[in-house]
């Protein structure tokens, strides 16, 4: 029997991402349950089904978008020519995260100034593919790359990185890039975005308090999988990725008093209440509470038109 729930926080949806899903909903509403989204809106299968079952069409061009339909840019953002394309639409929302187009203009900031820049990310991520279209710069993903790269300008160079990664996950990659190149610059500390770094440091912080930990969220999303290890890494030997609560099935929660619940961040909350429910239900009924981390209380606001 499961004694106790403590529920991480933050978990699930980072800002950027709530504020776009809220996007399209208003647009929906606003349209007659008609819009394309260029790109979809968050890595989660259940997200991206509701909203189509509500008339949405996830599209990965603008070309696919009747001319006079609406159409709406993610929030990973997209290159400039996209958005200038869609700027030139009759009907147009930009989803694009506010802290990503702050990356997108510290890109431009620091090729002005002559700086050799780098992104430290995933080749191919939308994020990564938009913020490489308003600079150039190189990409790199590891500590091997870091240690490789070539710039055109050893004294004079920068960094930003994809804003999914945490502080955690590029510290390697950092070091060997501040070894390498002493003067290296980075965004200004409000530009950087805590959401993926936030999740994780609070499930470090559950760790200590629980017995079993489980995460919501996708087998198939890297930032699902790297909450996961956090939570193995920090010595809860007993953690569990799920989907969703049909997942639980496999799992056996014996010999668990306490058990600590997050979730990724293109998790909606309505899937970690199903699981705790779930837990409920069939493990003695346990109270639950919330471990807060920290309070994430910046309110994006949305375009004028929706609001
Ligand atoms: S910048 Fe941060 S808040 Fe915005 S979409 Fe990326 S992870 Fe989410």
């Amino acid at each position: 029997m499961v004694e106790k729930i403590i529920l991480a926080s933050p978990r699930g949806f980072c800002l950027g991402v709530t504020r776009a899903v809220e996007i399209v909903n208003k647009a929906l509403d606003k349209h007659n349950g008609s819009v394309y989204v260029r790109h979809k809106i968050v890595h989660n299968e259940k997200v991206v089904n509701d909203l189509e079952d509500k008339g949405a069409v996830f599209v990965e061009s603008l070309s696919e978008i009747p001319n006079d339909a609406v159409a709406i840019l993610s929030a990973h953002g997209a290159p400039p020519e996209v958005e200038t394309k869609a700027k030139a639409r009759e009907k147009y929302y930009n989803a694009t995260c506010p802290l990503v187009k702050k990356i997108h203009n510290q890109a431009i900031k620091f090729e002005q100034e002559g700086y050799s820049i780098i992104i430290i990310g995933k080749q191919g991520h939308q994020e990564v593919i938009g913020t490489m279209g308003y600079a150039n710069m190189q990409v790199i993903s590891s500590v091997e790359e870091a240690a490789n790269i070539e710039v055109e300008h050893p004294d004079k160079i920068a960094y930003l990185t994809q804003t999914t990664l945490s502080m955690d996950d590029t510290a390697g990659i950092v070091g060997k890039l501040k070894e390498r190149f002493p003067g290296i610059e980075h965004s200004k500390k409000g530009d950087i975005c805590k959401a993926t770094q936030n999740r994780q440091s609070a499930v470090k912080e559950l760790a200590k308090l629980c017995d079993y930990i489980i995460v919501v969220g996708s087998t198939t999303s890297s930032n699902s999988k790297r909450l996961a290890e956090t939570a193995m890494k920090s010595g809860v030997g007993r953690t569990s990725l799920v989907p969703d609560k049909t997942y639980l099935n496999d799992i056996t929660l014996a010999n668990t008093n306490i058990l600590g619940i997050t979730s990724g961040a293109s998790v909606p909350e309505v899937l970690v209440n199903d699981v705790i429910n779930y837990v409920q239900k069939n493990f003695g009924n346990p109270s639950v509470e919330t471990l807060e981390y920290v309070i994430e209380n910046t309110n994006y606001v949305l375009p004028k038109e929706l609001r």
